[in-house]
């Protein structure tokens, strides 16, 4: 048998299956037991919310041939319905079948009364997709059908339809099905199916369905595809490409801080580990969404989902935004989840966000930007005494000249320009070593932690591949302090060059002692001048 999707096996059979739509549900349960059904329904509400389900139960409920109970599921006709082979109930798909043509086919068709059960229904979905003259032949059709037709038109975006179309139907807003409603549903069919969740795993996706039973029900189907066992938060993560709560956290404390550019080098992490950036930026607007709720509420457990100690932390985050920041990051990121839709370069537009969200008075180009910061920076720098990194001497002593106290040995045999060994890892500790006091100087330098391999040292120079051009702007921006802090741990004050172009595989995960670093470098330099500096 093959294999069909979760939301097409469970979907509703009955009005009592149905999910979260009570107050329609009970009154259609009324109208086909007192035999009061009108000859046009609309059915309005988001995708998933049990629209066409509800259509067809209808349907079945007005052509049900049992005295008791309809729909009673087991007459012919109601089984008929189910199956979709039914003659008198027509499914039409507005989106496709828009014309005027259409509607006078289906004009010309409500001619003939049903041939096998009580009404003849016509369930058009997406109604809101029909051609204006499409419409008006609709409208002449709803005025005066026969007795024997129903129509129930569906439809995501109710504001679209003309007024006159809609004064003739009676109309049920179907309600976006909440996260408990979602989650009973889906533990219901787990049950039924022998599958075991983690509660948090089930939160997580009726969080991310946005009020529809079909979009939780399709996570859930991905889920069982790769799951064995119990499904755990950690898959459901997976599957959704989206990125954890730790996170969203930790980014949007860099906005705060107006950190641009280490938020924006976070975001180019997750980013590289596949992550969606129209899924991201969804979980984001929903991180700030938890915020305001933050703002209103006491019991915020109940409506996040999330650890309690990241609830905390929620919390406290909360606290130090204000309300107005809260709303101008949310439709900030509204306004760019809706235009990267459509752009093909949607990760750009995410960026762009972010250097408005964390500066909003700055020029928002990024150049403008990292030409702001550098200033900024260096103003800082140059203003204040360097702080612990570069000793005090050096450091008052700026711009660091060569010290008459150190001695620089002759290298060996000058043509030798030291390349570099693949997956070396002697000069990816020494780079980490100068990154990292690097950020003590100027955090926005973490953006370099990444990216940037020191290829070679030679007499005169080390030249630093970068993987991008703006990385190896930066790193020319900031070229005085790389060098100062280049000559602090390999005690050698060679020139900084850059190049762009390296494969980030070419680095490797190393458990490299600072022994090693340092025999590497003292065949470079000689014995005595080695010593690696430890913080
Ligand atoms: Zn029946």
């Amino acid at each position: 048998m093959s294999y069909k999707a979760i939301y097409r096996q469970w979907r509703p059979k009955n009005f009592d299956e149905m999910v979260g739509q009570e107050h329609i549900t009970k009154i259609l349960i009324n109208q086909i037991q007192m035999n009061q059904t009108g000859h046009a329904y609309l059915f309005c509400g988001t995708r998933g919310t049990g629209k066409t389900s509800a259509a067809k139960i209808l349907a079945k409920g007005v052509n049900c041939l049992s005295t008791n109970q309809k729909p009673c599921g087991e007459c012919d006709n109601c089984k008929s319905i189910q199956d979709e082979t039914f003659m008198d109930v027509i499914e039409m798909d507005a989106a496709s079948n828009n014309g005027v043509d259409n509607i006078r086919d289906l004009r010309e068709s409500i001619k003939y009364p049903p041939a096998k059960g009580k009404y003849k229904v016509y369930i058009i979905d997406e109604v809101h997709m029909l051609s204006t003259g499409a419409f008006n032949a609709l409208l002449k059709t709803l005025e005066e059908p026969p007795s024997y037709i129903k129509f129930i038109l569906a439809t995501t975006e109710v504001h679209k339809l003309p007024a006159t179309i809609l004064s003739r139907c009676q109309r049920f807003d179907f309600r976006r099905i909440t996260e408990q409603e979602m989650m009973k549903r889906m533990k219901y069919i787990c049950t039924h199916i022998h599958i075991d969740m983690e509660e948090s795993a089930l939160m997580l996706i009726a969080k991310n369905a946005d009020g529809s039973v079909r979009d939780a029900l399709s996570i859930l189907d991905q889920c069982l595809a790769i799951g064995e066992g119990t499904i755990t938060r950690e898959e459901v993560i997976n599957v959704l490409g989206t990125a954890d709560d730790e996170f969203m956290l930790t980014l949007t404390d860099r906005i705060a801080e107006r950190d641009t550019l280490n938020a924006i080098s976070l975001i180019h992490e997750i980013m590289t580990q596949g992550k969606d950036v129209q899924q991201f930026m969804k979980d984001w607007i929903y991180h700030y969404r938890n915020l305001l709720m933050s703002k209103i509420t006491k019991d915020l457990e109940s409506i996040v989902s999330m650890s309690p100690e990241n609830i905390e932390r929620l919390k406290a985050q909360g606290q130090k935004l204000s309300m107005p920041s809260i709303n101008n990051a949310i439709m900030e990121l509204s306004k760019t989840s809706a235009e990267a839709k459509w752009s093909s370069q949607p990760k750009i537009l995410l960026e762009m966000a972010i250097v408005k969200l964390s500066a909003p008075e700055m020029n928002t180009s990024l150049d403008g930007l990292l030409e702001r910061i550098t200033i900024l920076e260096e103003t800082i720098r140059t203003g204040h005494q360097l702080k612990s990194t570069i000793s005090d001497e050096k450091a008052s002593e700026k711009p660091v000249k060569k010290e008459k106290g150190i001695e620089y040995p002759k290298v060996e045999n000058q043509d030798t320009h030291f390349q570099l060994k693949e997956n070396n890892k002697d000069y990816q500790k020494l780079w980490d070593k100068i990154i990292a006091d690097a950020r003590k100087e100027r955090p926005s330098l973490t953006m370099l932690n990444n990216g940037i391999i020191i290829k070679s040292i030679d007499e005169n120079t080390f030249l630093l591949h970068a993987e991008s051009e703006s990385k190896k702007e930066y790193l020319n921006r900031n070229k005085d302090l790389i060098e100062e802090l280049f000559e602090k741990h390999a005690l050698r004050r060679l020139k900084l060059q850059c190049v762009t172009g390296f494969a980030k595989s070419q680095i490797k995960e190393d458990n490299n002692n600072d022994d090693e670093i340092k025999k590497e470098l003292e065949s470079i330099f000689g014995r005595e001048n080695i010593s690696i500096v430890e913080e």
